[in-house]
C-alpha cells in the first residue's frame, strides 16, 4: 500500500467521530462513514481515494473566494477599509468582537461578518448582475459551472437570523454597503455551491501556484492577491484551531462546516506527485470549532510525513 492510501486507512476510523454541523437544518443529515482525498500537482498528476465526486457545499470555503475576487476588483486597500485581516480566537460567527477595538469593522475576511461584508461590495448595479459576476469568477476557478444546493441554500437562509443580525449590525456601522438582506442572500448562496474534492484540489492548485491556472496557463488572480489569500488561509483559516494546525500542519487551509477542507503546498515530492499540490478532503463529521475530524487527521499525518509545513 502507497504512504498515501496508509494515511487514508489510518484516519478513515475518525470518520465516526463527531458529528455533522447540525444548525443547518439540510446539513445535518449527511452521512458521517465518508472519507475523500484528492491531491493534483502541477503537472496533472492525481491521487484519488474515496468517492471524489461525491458532492458537498463549500459553506465557509466560499470565503476565500469572494475575499480574492473582491480583492481583483476593488484593490486591498478599499477592501480593508471594510474589512481587516486580524485573527480573532472566537467562532466564525461570533459577534462579541463587533463591539470592541474598531467598533463595527469585522476581524478578518474568513468569518461570517467579514465575508458578509465582502458579499456586499460585489461590483454591480443589481442583485443578480453582482452575483453573476462573483459566480463567473468562481467558475474560472473551478473550471465548471456554478450550481447551488437548493435544498441547503433554502433551509439555511430560513434559519439565518443570526448572519441577518450580524449584517444589520455591520450596517449600522457603516462596513457593509447597499441592502442587508442582498448581502446575506448572495453569502448564503455562495456558501451552498455543490462542489467536490477534486474542484476543491483544483482551486487550491491555482491559490498556491500564485493565480495561474497550471493546466491552461491563464492567470486567474494577481500574484500580490495570492500572498494575501494565502497569509489569511494560515492565521485565519482553521476557525479557532488556525494557530495550532500553522504549528502542526503547516500549510494555508480553509476549511466548511459541511466538513471539506482545502489545502495546498509549495514544493511536494511524493509518490509521483511533484512540486505544487492542490489538496482537498471531505469527512462530514465536525469537531467542536467546525472542521472536519477525519480530515484533520490526515492533514496532519500527510504534513508530517512529507514534510509539508512552510515553516
Ligand atoms: N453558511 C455557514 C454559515 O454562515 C458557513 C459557515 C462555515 O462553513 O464556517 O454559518
Amino acid at each position: 500500500m502507497s504512504r498515501l492510501q496508509q494515511y487514508v486507512e489510518e484516519s478513515k476510523p475518525l470518520a465516526k467521530l463527531g458529528k455533522p454541523v447540525d444548525y443547518i437544518p439540510a446539513l445535518s443529515k449527511q452521512p458521517v462513514d465518508q472519507f475523500t482525498v484528492c491531491i493534483l500537482d502541477e503537472s496533472g498528476n492525481q491521487f484519488l481515494s474515496g468517492n471524489t465526486k461525491g458532492k458537498f457545499t463549500l459553506q465557509s470555503i466560499s470565503k476565500i473566494i469572494s475575499f480574492i475576487y473582491i480583492c481583483e476588483h476593488l484593490g486591498i486597500e478599499k477592501v480593508l477599509e471594510y474589512v481587516d485581516m486580524e485573527p480573532t480566537g472566537d467562532a466564525f460567527n461570533s459577534m462579541v468582537r463587533l463591539e470592541i477595538t474598531e467598533v463595527g469593522k469585522p476581524f478578518n475576511p474568513l468569518i461570517n461578518a467579514g465575508a458578509i461584508a465582502v458579499c456586499s461590495l460585489l461590483p454591480g448595479a443589481k442583485k443578480e448582475e453582482r452575483k453573476e459576476g462573483l459566480w463567473q469568477f468562481i467558475e474560472r476557478m473551478m473550471g465548471e459551472k456554478v450550481a447551488i444546493n437548493e435544498e441547503v441554500y433554502r433551509s439555511e437562509l430560513a434559519t439565518a437570523y443570526r448572519n441577518r443580525a450580524i449584517a444589520y449590525y455591520l450596517k449600522s456601522k457603516n462596513f457593509l454597503k447597499g441592502d442587508v438582506e442582498d448581502a446575506v442572500d448572495i453569502y448564503t448562496q455562495q456558501c451552498a455551491i455543490i462542489v467536490d474534492v477534486e474542484i476543491l484540489a483544483r482551486i487550491a492548485l491555482i491559490i498556491v501556484n500564485d493565480g495561474v491556472n497550471p493546466t491552461s496557463g491563464e492567470r486567474i488572480f494577481s500574484k500580490k492577491i495570492a500572498k494575501i489569500a494565502k497569509a489569511l488561509l494560515i492565521t485565519c483559516g482553521m476557525y479557532n484551531d488556525s494557530g495550532k494546525f500553522a504549528a502542526f500542519v503547516g500549510i494555508p487551509a480553509k476549511s466548511g462546516v459541511s466538513g471539506g477542507i482545502l489545502t495546498m503546498a509549495n514544493h511536494a515530492n511524493m509518490e509521483g506527485l511533484h512540486g505544487k499540490l492542490g489538496i482537498a478532503t471531505f469527512g462530514p463529521s465536525i469537531d467542536d470549532v467546525g472542521n472536519s475530524i477525519v480530515g484533520m487527521s490526515f492533514l496532519k499525518r500527510l504534513s508530517e510525513g512529507f514534510h509539508l509545513t512552510i515553516f
